[in-house]
């Protein structure tokens, strides 16, 4: 039986209503067959007010076992460093943070904001906030760059606007039944299995991507978005078109460009007017490479791809 507890801090809930739509395995399946004891999560707990300072308390002081520590949502700091705008059971929230991490065995980060600070840590962040343990692409966060849980491991990210429903509970089942230790994290401190291949991987538009033929709308049943509407499929790791959302579709493949989600830049330009759902060229040449791909390289492949490209390229060629 392994405690787990979730708590919330500057946060849409975004993460919450993705987990509880997981399905392999669903947030059900967690307690029942896998023999997750969730202690408390701000949409299931049952325990208010003194009752709840009461568990956290039994948790920061070590009475009780802290197996599992997800957080979702920012650290907030402000005002001036104090958290005051995020109080939670009697205090700042980012205290109880620092007191839970010292004493859970593992530390798990859902979605960019507890990752790495998201949305609400674009500037001017006038919630002061911060990742766990990243801020953007700086290593060091809230809790620091040398931060380890008891178990000897750095915060688990598993990032995402919101995260996929079973990246978090598969993640969460692998940590609960002892197999953390088989998760090989990134850079960024996300687990390999998830986030190393690309959006583009598995993509229903590879065959346009590679002929250069274009969506210029939404929804557009034939096309590519990523050399008009900005998507950014080509160099976001995630599985998004190998574990398919609702098990049925993707962004990309309704015709909604990627917009690397799973990426600590997040929102990307800071969503500076004219950039968002926007391909950024130079001379007609995007100034953001797929990964790996060089300006050169690039625009030779351009010039080929477009005129080897076949007549079917440019039509619908979905039936449903
Ligand atoms: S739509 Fe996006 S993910 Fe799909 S092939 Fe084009 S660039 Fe790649
Ligand atoms: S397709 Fe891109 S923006 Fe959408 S969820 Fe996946 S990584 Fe995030």
């Amino acid at each position: 039986m392994a405690n787990l507890l979730w708590l919330q801090g500057g946060a849409c809930s975004g993460n919450t209503m993705s987990f509880l739509n997981a399905e392999e395995p669903s947030a059900c399946d967690l307690v029942t067959d896998f023999g997750i004891n969730v202690l408390w999560h701000p949409s299931l707990g049952l325990e208010l007010g003194e009752n709840l300072q009461k568990m956290l308390r039994a948790l920061t002081s070590g009475q009780l076992a802290l197996d599992i520590f997800v957080f979702e949502g920012t650290i907030v700091n402000a005002p001036n460093g104090t958290g005051e705008w995020n109080r939670f059971a009697g205090r700042p929230m980012r205290d109880w943070v620092q007191d839970l991490s010292k004493v859970a065995n593992f530390v798990v980060a859902i979605g960019d904001c507890a990752t790495w600070g998201g949305i609400p840590a674009t500037a001017p962040n006038p919630s002061e906030s911060q990742g766990l343990q990243f801020l953007k692409r700086s290593q060091g966060g809230f809790l620091g760059k040398d931060y380890r849980s008891r178990a000897g491991l750095p915060v688990i990210n598993v990032p995402g606007c919101p995260a996929h429903p079973d990246w978090i509970t598969q993640i969460v089942v692998a940590v609960a039944t002892g197999r953390a230790g088989d998760l090989a994290l990134d850079e960024f401190q996300r687990p390999k299995t998830f986030f190393t291949s690309f959006t583009q991987t598995g993509c229903t538009r590879n065959m346009h991507f590679a002929y250069k033929v274009s969506a210029t709308e939404f929804g557009q049943r034939k096309g590519c978005l990523f050399y008009d509407l900005g998507c950014r499929g080509p160099m976001t790791h995630s599985p998004c078109n190998r574990i398919l959302w609702n098990r049925q579709s993707s962004k990309t493949r309704a015709g909604m460009p990627c917009m690397g989600c799973t990426e600590p830049e997040f929102p990307f330009f800071d969503l500076a007017p004219g950039t968002v759902f926007k391909t950024q060229t130079v001379m007609g040449v995007p100034k953001e490479m797929p990964a790996g791909v060089d300006k050169t390289g690039y625009v030779k492949l351009t010039v080929a791809a477009k005129a080897a490209s076949p007549q079917w390229a440019e039509e619908d060629i979905f039936v449903v």
